[in-house]
C-alpha cells in the first residue's frame, strides 16, 4: 500500500514537472520583439544619463549581459557590420548592410518576422537610410549607398517607419532630394501606407495599420529640440503594430548618442540617453502588461572611449570627464533583456547572439 502511494505521488511529481516544463517552453517563446540600439552606448554612457536622471528605465532590466562587437575585418566595427550581427546573426565586413563578406545578402530579423505574417516597424532618430535601420530592411555592399538603400526600404514589407531621411525618397527634380534620379518613392510607399511628414501629421494621425513618417529632410534635430521625441514615437509604433494578432518586431535606435560620441560632447550624450531611456521606458510598459513581448537593449558599439573621472550623485553632476578618441572603440557592450526569453541574453556572448537568438524565436513562434 504504501509503495504504491509513494508510485502515484512518483507519477504525480512526473506529471506536474511534465507540465511545469512544456508550459515553460511556451512561454520561453515570445510573440512580441521589441529591440532597442543605443548607437554608441557603452557603460559609460548609461552611467552618465543615470547621474544626472538618477533612476533610468534601464535599471528595471533583471538579465544583463555583455557582447563584444569587432565586425569580420576589423577589431573596431562600424554600425553596418554591428547592425547586420544584430539583424541576421551574421559577421559581416565594415560598411555592408546585410550583405556576407562576398556581397550575399543575409536575410534580416524583419524578413523572418514577415514570414511569420508579424508586423514590423523601424523607428529611429536619424536618417530611416542610416546604417543601423537600414541592416534591418536592406542588403546593399556600401552603407554609403543611401539612394538604393531607399529603394530597398520602399520595397521592403516593413509597416511602420518613423525617423528622417525624406531627402532620398523625393525625385531629383524636386526642392531637398539628395537623389540622383527621378524615383518618385514617396509616392510608392503612398500605394501600401500612409505617408506623414510633420509633427502635425503625426499628432493628427488617426487609427492606421501602416506609416511612414519622415521628419527631416536630413537627420531629425539634437533630443531637446526633436519632436515628436522617440517615446512618441516608440509608443506610436507599439499602438500600430500590436494591433497584428500573429505579433511584431520592432526596432527602436537611439541614433544621435553615437553623433554626441563623435563630436565627444557629453551634454548631448546625456540628452540622447534619456531621450533613449523614456523610449526604452515605452517600451518595458507594454512588455509588462502584455506579457508575451521580450525587450532587448544594447548597443552596436561604444563611441569616444568616454569615462567619467568625478562628479556628485546629490547634485547630479559630472565634474570630470573624458574621452580617449572621437570614434568607436572595441569595448564590450552591455545589453539588457526583459520578458519571454531572455535568460538566452544573461552573461558574455558576441554581438551575432542577438540576431541568432531572435531569429530563432521567430522560427518558433506560431
Ligand atoms: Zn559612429
Amino acid at each position: 500500500m504504501k509503495i504504491r502511494t509513494m508510485m502515484n505521488y512518483m507519477i504525480f511529481v512526473i506529471l506536474l514537472f511534465g507540465a511545469v516544463h512544456a508550459d515553460a517552453t511556451e512561454i520561453a517563446t515570445p510573440k512580441n520583439i521589441i529591440l532597442f540600439i543605443g548607437d554608441g552606448m557603452g557603460v559609460s554612457q548609461i552611467t552618465a544619463a543615470k547621474i544626472v536622471k538618477g533612476n533610468l528605465n534601464i535599471d528595471r532590466f533583471k538579465v544583463v549581459g555583455l557582447l563584444t562587437t569587432h565586425s569580420h575585418n576589423d577589431l573596431v566595427t562600424d554600425s553596418a557590420a554591428a547592425g547586420t550581427a544584430l539583424a541576421t546573426g551574421y559577421k559581416t565586413y565594415n560598411g555592408a548592410i546585410s550583405v556576407s563578406q562576398d556581397k550575399k545578402p543575409l536575410k534580416t530579423i524583419v524578413e523572418y518576422a514577415e514570414d511569420r505574417q508579424k508586423a514590423t516597424g523601424i523607428v529611429v532618430s536619424c536618417s530611416v537610410t542610416d546604417a543601423t535601420p537600414a541592416t534591418f530592411v536592406a542588403h546593399v555592399d556600401s552603407r554609403k549607398k543611401y539612394s538604393l538603400i531607399a529603394e530597398h526600404i520602399t520595397k521592403s514589407g516593413i509597416d511602420v517607419l518613423l525617423g528622417g531621411g525624406l531627402c532620398y525618397f523625393l525625385p531629383k527634380s524636386t526642392d531637398g532630394s539628395k537623389r540622383d534620379d527621378e524615383k518618385d518613392l514617396i509616392a510608392e510607399l503612398e500605394k501600401r501606407m500612409k505617408v506623414i511628414r510633420s509633427e502635425k501629421d503625426f499628432q493628427d494621425l488617426g487609427d492606421v495599420d501602416s506609416v511612414a513618417g519622415f521628419f527631416a529632410t536630413k537627420h531629425p534635430a539634437r533630443a531637446n529640440e526633436r519632436k515628436p521625441s522617440l517615446s512618441e514615437l516608440t509608443r506610436k509604433a507599439i499602438d500600430i503594430l500590436s494591433k497584428n494578432k500573429s505579433g511584431f518586431f520592432l526596432m527602436v535606435e537611439g541614433s544621435q548618442i553615437d553623433l554626441a560620441g563623435h563630436k565627444n560632447n557629453q551634454d548631448d550624450i546625456i540628452s540622447e540617453m534619456i531621450d533613449f531611456d523614456d523610449a526604452v521606458g515605452a517600451g518595458l510598459d507594454f512588455a509588462e502588461k502584455n506579457q508575451q513581448t521580450i525587450v532587448i537593449v544594447t548597443a552596436d558599439h561604444e563611441t569616444g572611449g568616454f569615462a567619467i573621472h568625478n562628479g556628485y550623485i546629490k547634485d547630479k553632476k559630472i565634474t570630470e570627464s573624458a574621452f580617449t578618441c572621437k570614434n568607436h572603440t572595441a569595448v564590450m557592450v552591455p545589453i539588457f533583456a526583459h520578458g519571454p526569453g531572455s535568460s538566452a541574453f544573461a552573461g558574455i556572448g558576441d554581438n551575432t547572439v542577438v540576431g541568432k537568438a531572435l531569429i530563432q524565436y521567430l522560427q518558433e513562434s506560431m
